[in-house]
């Protein structure tokens, strides 16, 4: 046989035996639901299971009321009312209500959602008429640090990652990879990636976790890692909740510095920028977070700065009129100790040294380490004083490969994107070599390809610019001009509405992300708000 026949034939007999696996966990959850009410309409079928849930009983608790908490997220837009909340104070809590869940089998339409800290942004964490979990409640075990060459941390999956980073400092360690925000779960961000500055040097968070405790659609407890259960452990990172719900994470630390300089420079042209960019993130010996945003048609822009940067040579930057332009903004920092200051700063002027930003544009700041990691929530607490943090957030998350970003960059900011008031754009590289592959996670095929993140707020009841509506037409015209196939771009913290459009998504990872579904939650119980499997359908039988 040719390759290709050999392939079509491996695939039939695969598909065959997941039409087998799966008939086989219909038949079961049949007989159970046969077996206890044996003239059950889906109706009756979704009243008994309620009430049977009223009556379980766990370390924890079970709400049926003031569920409006967990039909929110941070996108604001997605408003899914769930059935029942569960409050877990422990693995079996969880594991038990899934197990229940499973043996309704088929005939039932009870979906069961983790829900970390409910940042997502389009109800990807809410289970209609379902049940959500509330992770955060999940408080073991206690955080557990281990020491020697490869220091780690043993968390619940609920945790916030702003307490690791506490609590690792004060033991001098801390995680090596983050998100650009810290009030997100463990659990939360593993599901989808956990990109930031330091993803190009360490991966993003999913690739810096030893070990996970998960309780999959079947309600199984299973501890996984590389060594371990391993196709699970690959599954389930980056699998956006659909193979089982994380209930504890080893995390991988490192020896954490006290303090970061924080430097912005600006480009007006967009090659040497990415040049610059691209430069960075190959080196050895670079700066220890690489980021960048695009600013356009903004005003007053550096004195905006000017609260926490000072420029390095105040008369030029008081010269330099930002107005109207297209500019892109480098964001780098550089970790260190007080004791090494000096030799910090010969490194910072060697590697700026090797850059061509306009020169007058070069901003710095000192900060701590942490008040550097925290950074976004200085904003937060202003937003939310304004009544502007749980205003719509329609985002847009994209990976460009390399080879595309220019082609990428001309069209939307030359055609689509008028202006960046309505919320940052950010843009950097990262270096897929330092990735791990085998996960759930989508990524484009190029060596290195770039994070373009929308993060647009809709002000209420706009009409203008800065309104849902027309963010939202923007985003549109945006992804129709990216989901060309030949540009190669993936959506990060996907959201699509059909399954063909999820199979496009995954292209040929497609068959390995159906075949752990079916062998982690072959019910399709877990996760649905991320629409990408229906509850009650035998998808094997395509
Ligand atoms: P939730 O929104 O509660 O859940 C997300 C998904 O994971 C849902 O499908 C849920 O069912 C599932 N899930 C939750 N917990 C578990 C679990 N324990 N086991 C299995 N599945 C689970 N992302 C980045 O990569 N980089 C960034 O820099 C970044 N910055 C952000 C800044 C802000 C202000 C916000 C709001 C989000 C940001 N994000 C970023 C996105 C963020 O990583 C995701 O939205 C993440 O899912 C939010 O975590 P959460 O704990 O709120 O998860």
């Amino acid at each position: 046989m040719v390759f290709g026949e050999c392939l079509t034939f491996i695939r039939q007999k695969t598909r065959a035996l997941l039409i087998l696996v799966f008939l086989h966990s219909f038949m079961i959850n049949r007989e159970y639901l046969c077996s206890n009410h044996p003239f059950a309409t889906p109706q009756t079928i979704e009243s008994i299971a309620h009430s049977s849930l009223a009556e379980m009983r766990f370390e924890g608790h079970i709400s049926f009321e003031n569920l409006e908490f967990a039909a929110r997220d941070f996108g604001n837009r997605y408003h899914l009312m769930p059935s029942a909340v569960l409050h877990p104070k422990s693995v079996s809590d969880i594991s038990s209500i899934l197990r229940y869940v499973y043996d309704l089998g088929l005939s039932s339409e009870l979906k069961v959602a983790a829900r970390g800290h409910g940042h997502s942004l389009e109800g990807q964490a809410q289970a209609y008429r379902g049940v959500v979990i509330s992770m955060e409640s999940l408080r073991a075990p206690e955080m557990s640090f281990h020491g020697g060459k490869h220091p780690y941390v043993d968390v619940s999956a609920g945790e916030l990652w702003i307490n690791i980073l506490h609590e690792s400092l004060k033991r001098g360690l801390t995680p090596r990879s983050w998100t650009d925000y810290l009030r997100l779960t463990v659990g939360g961000t593993l599901s989808n990636a956990g990109i930031s500055g330091q993803a190009f040097r360490h991966g993003p968070q999913i690739n810096n976790v030893y070990q996970l405790q998960v309780v999959t659609g079947r309600g199984e407890v299973v501890t996984c890692s590389d060594e371990q259960n391993t196709d699970l452990f690959y599954a389930v990172l980056g699998g956006l909740g659909q193979f089982g719900i994380i209930t504890q994470a080893r995390i991988a630390l490192e020896p954490a510095p006290k303090m970061v300089k924080w430097i912005r420079a600006l480009y007006s042209d967009f090659s040497t920028f990415a040049s610059d960019q691209e430069h960075l993130i190959s080196l050895n010996n670079s700066f220890d977070y690489v980021e960048g945003f695009i600013i356009i048609n903004r005003t007053g822009l550096l004195n905006n700065w000017r609260s926490s940067f000072s420029p390095k040579d105040p008369i030029r930057a008081d010269q330099f009129n930002s107005d109207g332009k297209l500019l892109f903004c480098l964001e780098v920092a550089k970790y260190y100790n007080p004791r090494e200051s000096d030799n910090i700063d010969q490194d910072i002027d060697t590697l700026l040294s090797e850059l061509s930003y306009i020169r007058s544009t070069l901003f710095m700041s000192e900060v701590s380490y942490v008040n550097f990691l925290d950074r976004v929530h200085v904003s937060e607490v202003k937003l939310r004083e304004e009544g502007l943090w749980e205003v719509p957030h329609p985002w847009l998350n994209l990976l460009v490969p390399q080879s595309r970003i220019h082609e990428f960059v001309a069209e939307v900011f030359g055609n689509i994107v008028k202006d960046t008031s309505s919320g940052p754009v950010l843009i950097y590289p990262v270096n897929k070599a330092r990735w791990k592959s085998g996960t759930s996670l989508i990524t484009p095929d190029d060596d290195v390809f770039y994070l373009i993140a929308f993060l647009s707020s809709a002000m209420p009841s706009s009409t203008g610019k800065d309104g849902l509506e027309h963010i939202l037409s923007q985003n549109k015209k945006i992804l129709s001009f990216s989901q060309r196939p030949y540009l190669g771009i993936k959506q990060y913290l996907p959201h699509y509405s059909t399954e063909e459009e999820w199979e496009a998504h995954f292209g040929p990872h497609w068959e390995v992300f159906y075949r752990r579904k079916v062998s982690y939650d072959p019910l399709a119980i877990l996760a649905p708000g991320q629409r990408i499997f229906r509850r009650g359908i035998a998808y094997a039988l395509q």
